[in-house]
């Protein structure tokens, strides 16, 4: 993409309203624009970074054996009537009357909805286990939407939903989504540490809540410091193997780790004083088991293998999509802007020609332009006619992980300028060496 035409509003002074840093670099990066308290348009560099969150997001859930679908945003209130949560979600809920006089709602989460298609069309535990998942916006209508995309009313979340026979294989779902939850955020660079939490209006017993840890985060956490040394790296898990998965949750449910409301002052002061760790995080997503809670007021059940019909056992698995470009800026961001991980940067790499016009800098650019391009690199190419300066506080700002800046003097010895955004580090190379180290 070249710059001069693309669509990138950056901004120069900082947004008043910005309260914290990763809302006032989406802001100031002409990533998002606010449309109404809590609802965002995503300008393009936004949205490209949020589709490549949302693919790592597909990419996890499929590898796990989870399949995708799409539901509507709004539905209907009779669903949420079966289940009595229609009346028990309070003023979160936006309710709409449609032209009949029909009540919706913008649906917050899908429990009602998944298990009435589950209902429709499935009848017998051979077509058990099951998992459906999508990646579709919510609306909540938060008291306090603040923070831009982290609280926002309407935002991106991936909600999956398992069904199976029994309690045993519902829990081997539940591990299931922990371990694959784990690869997903390492895979955009964070670290978020799974929790014991409390379950909400969702309902159900068994729970973790995953936190990034931040100090601008809204959620009070007590851990084991020990936790925080756990990576899932890049371990190689069947997915199917319910010994391997419960390995990987065994692991990491090892140490204290839970949230305020479930923070239990007697059992974390039995930790080695040294290890104990107060903080705050960030929630990126929740994983429930509630058993038969929806499926059998809403009549979900299958004839199982003797005959007899019963309810399935359900969980559902929430990741906030939108709030993790939030999360991973608060995590990887200096005073000059964002740090995008590889995994989810917007480009792979920046061009900044110095002197836009000169017909040799102008001309090693698109070369370089060309090559990197061919290479199925995704590169933004800053062809604009403005001072160096503006320039590289242009893609400091953006966050680009690798910046290849082209002059006229290093072109005299056929050099160009490497430089990684996260370590500052600059080398001097030829272009053809900058595009071998690219790939
Ligand atoms: P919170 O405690 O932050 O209000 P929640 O527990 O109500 O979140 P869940 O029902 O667990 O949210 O939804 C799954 C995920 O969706 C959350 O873990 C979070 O990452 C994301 N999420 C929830 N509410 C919002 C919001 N208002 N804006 C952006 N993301 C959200
Ligand atoms: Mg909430
Ligand atoms: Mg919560
Ligand atoms: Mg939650």
């Amino acid at each position: 993409m070249r710059l001069t035409r693309y669509f990138l509003p950056v901004l120069k002074e900082d947004p008043k309203e910005a309260q914290i840093v990763s809302h006032r670099l989406m802001l100031r990066a002409g990533m998002i624009k606010q449309q109404a308290a809590g609802i965002y348009s995503w300008l393009p560099l936004g949205y490209k970074v949020l589709r490549q969150v949302e693919q790592i997001v597909h990419e996890e859930q499929q590898r796990a054996g989870h399949i995708p679908l799409l539901m509507p945003t709004l539905q209907s209130a009779d669903l949420w009537r079966e289940s009595g949560r229609y009346d028990d979600y309070g003023e979160e809920m936006l309710r709409v009357t449609d032209r009949h006089k029909r009540d919706l709602l913008y649906g917050p989460t899908n429990e009602e909805m998944i298990t009435d298609i589950f209902r429709s069309h499935i009848n017998s535990y051979k077509d058990l286990p099951l998992t459906l998942y999508h990646i579709q916006w919510k609306f909540r209508d938060e008291i306090r939407p603040r923070f831009g995309v982290m609280r926002g009313r309407e935002f991106l979340m991936k909600d999956g939903y398992n069904f199976d026979l029994t309690k045993e294989a519902a829990l081997h779902a539940y591990n299931r989504h922990l371990v694959s939850y784990l690869r997903t955020y390492e895979r955009m660079g964070l670290q978020a540490i799974p929790m014991r939490a409390d379950s909400g209006p969702i309902g159900g017993d068994d729970t973790h809540e995953f936190l990034v840890l931040a100090e601008t985060g809204e959620s009070e956490v007590f851990y084991d410091s020990q936790i925080a040394d756990l990576r899932f790296g890049d371990r190689q898990i069947d997915y199917d193997s319910v010994e391997e998965c419960q390995a990987v949750l065994d692991e990491f449910t090892s140490r204290y780790a839970r949230t305020d409301e479930t923070h239990d002052e007697s059992v974390f002061n039995q930790i080695p004083e040294e290890r104990r760790r107060s903080a705050r995080g960030i929630e990126v997503g929740q994983i429930f088991y509630f058993g038969t809670k929806y499926s059998e007021p809403m009549g979900a059940t299958v004839v199982g293998p003797d005959g007899a019909r019963v309810p399935v056992h359900m969980g559902s698995h929430g990741i906030g999509v939108s709030r993790l470009l939030g999360a991973i800026i608060e995590a990887s961001h200096d005073e000059r802007g964002i740090i995008w991980p590889e995994g989810v940067t917007p480009f792979h790499a920046g061009i900044v020609n110095l002197k836009q016009g000169d017909p040799s800098v102008d001309s090693a650019c698109e070369a370089l332009y060309r090559d990197l391009t061919a290479n199925g690199l995704d590169v933004l190419y800053d062809d604009r006619d403005e001072r160096a300066g503006a320039k590289f506080a242009t893609m400091d700002l953006i966050g680009l992980p690798w910046r290849i800046t082209v002059g006229p003097r290093g072109l005299k010895t056929n050099t160009v300028e490497l430089t990684c955004r996260r370590t500052g580090e600059s080398q001097e190379m030829s272009p053809s060496e900058a595009v071998a180290r690219l790939q």
